[in-house]
């Protein structure tokens, strides 16, 4: 059958009939709301990031929390902050049990309890002073010395109190070594949410200016993915899951859909997470006026689930649980 019998328009009418037939629905049980905490200071609003906050450990930072629950955002993830001067080669201030993260985990879980779910970045770009994501060695970010620091990293985060740790570093066997770390020390029920596929992008420059991590030499393509590559991400998700992982990830998201959907399609088993990171969310915000922010933030959130991601890590958490409460502009 085909027209004047078949009219797909009958199923795009009224909203009510759109509704019923849509096959994507976003909902803030969907996010994970990326939070920047450092030790001390004000409430600084990040240059890069207009919306987003670096958030000193302290009454304002709950009191933040405590909007994102009222509006439904349910799960966080923690990035740390630190000055130069604690900064150094081994990103020593990384895996220290009074370093910025543990503390905010067990402020964030006192305050919160079970209420409030809290995944934690482990990584050391935030804490080296050369900015790259694990130890140097001539000239080289060297592997294995790094994962037994990510996995030091980890233990730290479970002991505070962490429900999730999330290893961004894209070094060869980084899950299986916190696995290991955290069974060994009885944290069975913590969990690893693995960046699995993690390219070198330019659309996390806004985030290196949030957390002050830009490498001060070389770049990251030696550990993170190559743009040009997608069956590889397939590749490095089924490591992950093999060593572990509960949760895997692409990011970016947006100019990596095709990754997410190639990914899900593949590996439909394990929940898939999408980071729509900071360059995604700054050229939203920096075209307004010439787009409907709203609109667009709320078309953007619903292809990266349309894609296949089951949660997605976005700066808009906020503001789009906010917007969905009227429900989909759609
Ligand atoms: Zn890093």
């Amino acid at each position: 059958m085909r027209f004047p019998h078949v009219r797909p328009r009958r199923l795009r009418a009224g909203k009510v009939i759109r509704d019923a037939v849509a096959e994507t629905w976003i909902d803030a049980r969907d996010f994970i709301y990326p939070v920047f905490v450092k030790p001390r200071g004000g409430v600084e609003e990040i240059s890069s990031m207009p919306g987003q906050f670096r958030w000193p450990l302290g009454r304002e930072l709950i009191n933040h929390l405590e909007e994102a629950l009222s509006v439904g955002v349910d799960k966080v993830i923690l990035f740390g902050v630190v000055p130069d001067d604690v900064k150094d080669p081994h990103g020593t201030a990384g895996y220290d049990p009074n370093g910025v993260v543990p503390q905010a985990i067990k402020l964030i879980k006192d305050a919160f309890g079970d209420k409030l779910y809290v995944f934690a970045d482990v990584c050391l770009c935030e804490y080296t002073d050369h900015g790259h994501c694990g130890v140097v060695k001539n000239n080289r970010v060297d592997n294995d010395s790094t994962i037994k620091l990510y996995a030091k990293e980890a233990v730290t985060y479970a002991d505070a109190g962490v429900d999730f740790v999330a290893p961004s570093g894209m070094m060869d066997g980084q899950v299986a070594e916190i696995r290991r770390a955290l069974d060994s020390h009885g944290f069975h029920d913590v969990g690893i949410m693995a960046y699995s596929a993690k390219y070198a992008s330019a659309f996390y420059g806004p985030f290196r200016v949030a957390a002050s991590s830009a490498p001060k030499f070389g770049d990251r393509r030696s550990y993170q993915m190559d743009p040009r590559n997608a069956r590889e991400a397939v590749r490095e998700v089924m490591l992950d899951v093999e060593e572990g992982a509960d949760i895997v990830m692409v990011k970016p998201a947006l100019a990596y859909l095709d990754v997410v959907k190639l990914v899900k399609d593949n590996v439909p088993w394990v929940p898939l997470a999408a980071y729509n990171v900071s360059g995604e969310y700054s050229m939203v915000k920096a075209a307004a006026g010439y787009i409907d922010v709203k609109v667009v933030t709320l078309e953007i959130l619903t292809s990266i689930k349309r894609a296949g991601a089951d949660l997605i890590l976005t700066y808009h958490a906020l503001e789009a649980a906010k917007w969905l409460r009227d429900g989909l502009p759609f």
